[in-house]
């Protein structure tokens, strides 16, 4: 079918104001364009409704067509990107808030609800929504369960699959569903919502989501310290763990990074060539007790200790840290980052790991991210239009995912496999945990029109 009976009929199916009259270019990209990742479709949808989306999906299902969902777009394994054409499914028109219910410490909100609103909301309630994933003003909230993200947070909070209680869902083919729901606990049958958590749209289409909140901590403090070498930086982060003193988030930058963000609020000391972060919430008293104790934890070793006692202050620091990706990719123009995990306890084997295949390649290389959950942002910096070294750093990007395996971890700690993971799960899963998953794959999808080309 050409794109325009694609988009004639749809439009006839859903109502022309939820059926673009062309494909717009930023539909087919999200966070790996610098990398020259791109998508091509012959239609891109805006449903209004879940039931418009049911719809859709239908329609596609009838038709063989494939179905790509897409958030905010901000994805870094080009997981909303259209690679076998088909519909782009944008959520961006489920905004609405159904309810918030402070009381019951709880949200439930549409898919296309941005993560930033989800968070303020809470807040504005007095209630904490913890998962902070980096790009919280252009993602949604379903793209976050669909990825299963992470954030500063997740050290003490864990993941976004962590806050959801239920989700409700378009399924194959072309059926709403709800799995879990408004209660806090259920065992009944498998648990599919944990399912469709981080399925990247191969699964279904998430619609609303039931989430849980928890009061929001009265204060929120930071520290940071710069130490003179990587090896004394991660030893102050297994210490500060070992230690038992409970921060809420615990990374690092190493001195690539540092060169690249090198605008910290107070400046980087002179000599640094490893930064720990780390905040400390609670009430004022446990805030600032933490803190101290993580000051004492972090000072043996370090070129200098930041630990203002302004919570605005404080949250400077981590605006600043929110920058980061931006900086290191505005050093040439191009990046290639991965987010691979390994045990907290061998970060240090990592990050060396990732300057020694960078250097092989013949390209700047650096790592930061979340040191606590020992996941890093393996990074390979290029100029944009440099196409050779793109080549060069997709083949870094292939030892980068045999490093975290051998060192006993994972080749997503949170973006997801999308497409520029796909087929290297088997790095990490036996041929019998494949046949599982691709199994699960056929029970949702049987037509693979869900994402295809995707995760697996
Ligand atoms: C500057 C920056 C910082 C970032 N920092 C972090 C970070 O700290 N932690 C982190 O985990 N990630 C981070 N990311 C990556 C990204 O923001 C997350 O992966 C985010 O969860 C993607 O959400 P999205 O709405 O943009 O999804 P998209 O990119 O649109 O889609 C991502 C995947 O989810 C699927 N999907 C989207 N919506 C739905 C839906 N409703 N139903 C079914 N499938 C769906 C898509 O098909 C795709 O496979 C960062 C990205 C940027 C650009």
């Amino acid at each position: 079918m050409t794109g325009s009976a694609a988009r004639s009929a749809l439009a006839a199916l859903l109502g022309a104001e939820s059926v673009l009259p062309n494909v717009p270019a930023h539909y087919l990209v999200d966070a790996t364009e610098s990398r020259g990742v791109r998508g091509s479709a012959e239609a891109v949808v805006l449903p209004e409704t879940a039931e418009d989306i049911a719809h859709a999906v239908a329609w596609c299902y009838e038709h063989g067509v494939p179905i790509v969902p897409r958030g905010g777009g901000t994805g870094f394994a080009g997981g909303a990107v259209p690679v076998e054409g088909g519909v782009v499914l944008g959520l961006e028109r489920l905004r609405q808030v159904r309810s918030v219910q402070p009381h019951a410490w709880r949200m439930h909100a549409e898919a296309g609800v941005p993560t930033a609103t989800v968070r303020r909301l809470a807040r504005e309630n007095g209630l904490f929504f913890p998962p902070d994933p980096g790009a919280a003003e252009q993602s949604h909230i379903g793209g976050n369960i669909a990825t299963n993200a992470g954030g500063p947070h997740a050290f003490k909070y864990g993941v976004t699959g962590e806050w959801v209680l239920g989700v409700e869902a378009v399924v194959a083919p072309g059926e709403l569903v709800t799995f879990g729901g408004p209660v806090r606990k259920d065992a009944a049958g498998y648990d599919l919502a944990s399912l469709m958590v981080g399925s990247e749209g191969t699964l279904g289409v998430i619609t609303t989501a039931w989430l849980r909140l928890i009061p929001a901590p009265e204060a929120t403090l930071s520290v940071a310290a710069f130490y003179p070498t990587l090896e004394r930086g991660c030893e102050a982060v297994a210490e500060v763990i070992e230690s038992g003193v409970a921060v809420a988030a615990l990374e690092f930058l190493d001195g690539g990074t540092l060169t690249a963000a090198h605008s910290f609020p107070g400046g980087v000391p002179q000599g640094a060539a490893f930064l720990v972060l780390a905040n400390a919430d609670g009430s004022f008293a446990e805030a600032a007790r933490v803190r101290d104790e993580a000051v004492e934890v972090f000072r043996p070793g370090a070129l200098r200790v930041d630990a203002p006692s302004e919570q605005k202050a404080a949250a400077a620091i981590w605006s600043w840290r929110d920058g980061v990706s931006l900086a290191v990719t505005a050093r040439h123009g191009g990046k290639l980052s991965e987010d691979i995990v390994v045990p907290f306890e061998r970060l240090q084997e990592a990050i060396e790991g990732t300057l020694e295949i960078g250097a092989r390649y013949g390209l700047e290389a650096c790592s930061w991210g979340h040191a606590g959950d020992g996941n890093l942002h393996s990074t390979f910096m290029f100029a944009r239009e440099d196409e050779e070294a793109v080549v060069r750093a997709e083949a870094g990007a292939e030892e980068l995912f045999s490093l975290a395996v051998a060192l006993g971890g994972s080749i997503s700690g949170e973006h997801g496999i999308g497409l520029t993971k796909r087929g290297r799960l088997a790095l990490q899963w036996s041929p019998r945990g494949l046949a599982l998953h691709r199994a699960v794959k056929q029970a949702f999808d049987p037509e693979n029109l869900l994402n295809p080309g995707k995760k697996l």
